[in-house]
């Protein structure tokens, strides 16, 4: 097999490879057996040479990388494809309650003298920042697994209980 080893590598199953979940261990073959492993947060991957991709079988549906010769591209949900369409509406969702509950404050300001008179705009705040933070872990939550795993192999590093 031509290799051009000095710039791109291709994927195969005798290659070491940095972890595209924790970005810190190495994955490896694991003998016998058609998956990869990684050496510090120990997840396991299966392996597809002829399109240059690994897949993360342990969550439902499975992420997915590819590599492109020097690096693992962004991890990729099998069979979901996250559109504009979805930007679209989570930038929606963020803002147009908080417009909404902002245009009520503006126009319809409570008599400054009563007490309270902030709520209002507080809210107007609040609503935003919950949203967001709705918008947030719906993303984390997609995406979880890299966060979980990393947190996980950091903690089990610093403890010292690797092996
Ligand atoms: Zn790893």
């Amino acid at each position: 097999m031509p290799s051009s080893k000095i710039l791109a590598t291709t994927f195969d199953l005798h290659g070491v490879y940095p972890c595209p979940v924790c970005r810190f261990g190495k994955i490896s073959h694991m003998p016998l057996m058609e998956t990869m492993y990684c050496n510090f947060c120990q997840e396991i991957f299966t392996i597809n040479v002829e399109q240059q991709q690994i897949k993360m079988p342990s969550r439902q549906p499975p992420l997915t990388w590819r590599w492109n010769g020097f690096n693992w591209t962004e991890a990729q949900l099998e069979g979901v494809e996250l559109g504009w369409g979805y930007l679209l509406a989570a930038v929606a969702f963020v803002f147009f309650p908080t417009i909404l509950i902002g245009i009520g404050a503006y126009y319809y300001p409570p008599d400054a003298h009563i007490p309270l008179s902030w709520i209002p705009y507080i809210w107007t705040v609040l609503t935003f920042l919950l949203h967001l933070a709705i918008i947030l872990w719906i993303y984390i939550e997609i995406y979880q697994i890299p966060v979980a795993t990393y947190l996980r192999a950091m903690v089990r590093w610093r403890s010292g209980a690797n092996n």
